[in-house]
């Protein structure tokens, strides 16, 4: 019977392979808080792949590995830097779904593994009294902070959205999702869904009531489906021909192209529009705000 032999290898022999094999290195925090994204860089420049830093979750924070976003136009706006407001590099996108994959030890209403969606906001005072009520879109201490290009809180780090791997939010910011709902086609719900529906239901918009919705983007595309949904006549009004059929399939909807007949003035209970920034539409009796959510 053969026995084993033992290694010959001289020691600094071993040491050299050693060196030519190195074991694979623990990643610093750092390196773990770092995630892909695209950014842009200035306001001509295309979006292109930036390595971003997450923060380690803070207490009461979610860190959601992002498998859907959604593009808004407003990406569009602040990546080009439309509104003036843009800090770069700018990462866009507020129209997130994902898994839950950490979270602080004060979290209460999610878990790893949960479903998570995040919309435009992700902080506010929390004391003023719309944020209290609910209404942080409107908190009158400092403002909303917004998903991206714009500052934290407590750190002053400036935000960065969804085209991205991970996020790390305050959990009072973070959604529950159904896992039973197509998740590709809840990403755009976060933004252009509640921006329409939190309106019309303000307004318990309706059966009997006859709805224009002013232009068939993003916004409109949810308004056409949220009114027909809710029983009410909806009237879409474009300069685009060729959206009569969508808006006829979406929402069996009358659709007026062209310009807004003046007709209208009095012939619809509610409009809705679609274009940002917002303007009031002159030819309804009451026109909804768009860019932000109302109760
Ligand atoms: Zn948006
Ligand atoms: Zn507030």
């Amino acid at each position: 019977m053969k026995t084993q032999k033992k290694s010959t290898r001289p020691t600094g022999a071993r040491k050299a392979a050693d060196k030519a094999t190195p074991r694979p290195r623990t990643q610093t925090i750092a390196e773990k808080r770092r995630t892909p994204a695209y950014a842009a860089q200035g306001p001509d420049t295309p979006l292109a792949p930036l390595r971003i830093q997450r923060r380690e979750p803070r207490p009461e924070d979610v860190q959601v590995e992002i498998l859907y976003c959604g593009v808004c136009h407003s990406d569009i706006h602040m990546a080009r830097n439309e509104w003036g407001q843009t800090i770069y590099p700018v990462v866009p996108g507020h129209e997130i779904v994902g898994r839950v994959t950490a979270v602080g030890n004060k979290v209460k209403n999610f878990k790893s593994g949960d479903l998570a969606g995040v919309g435009v906001m992700v902080g506010s005072c929390r004391h003023c009294p719309n944020c209290r009520k609910g209404l942080e879109q409107y908190c009158t201490d400092g403002g909303l902070v917004g998903t991206y290009s714009a500052r934290d809180r407590i750190t002053g780090e400036i935000t960065q959205g969804g085209y991205s791997k991970k996020i790390v939010v305050h959990e009072d910011f973070v959604y529950r999702l159904s896992d039973k709902l197509p998740l590709a086609e809840v990403a755009p719900l976060l933004c252009a869904g509640i921006t329409t529906y939190s309106p019309l239901r303000h307004w318990k918009v309706g059966k009997g009531h006859k709805l224009g919705v002013v232009g068939l983007g993003g916004l409109g595309h949810m308004a056409v489906k949220f009114g027909a949904s809710f029983g009410a006549e909806v009237t879409m009004l474009s300069t685009s021909p060729d959206k009569e059929k969508d808006a006829r399939r979406l929402g069996r909807t009358n659709s007026r192209s062209r310009a807004i007949p003046s007709s209208s003035r009095s012939s619809l209970d509610i409009s809705t529009s679609s274009s940002t920034p917002c303007r009031r539409s002159t030819i309804t009796t009451r026109t909804l705000a768009c860019c932000l959510p109302m109760a």
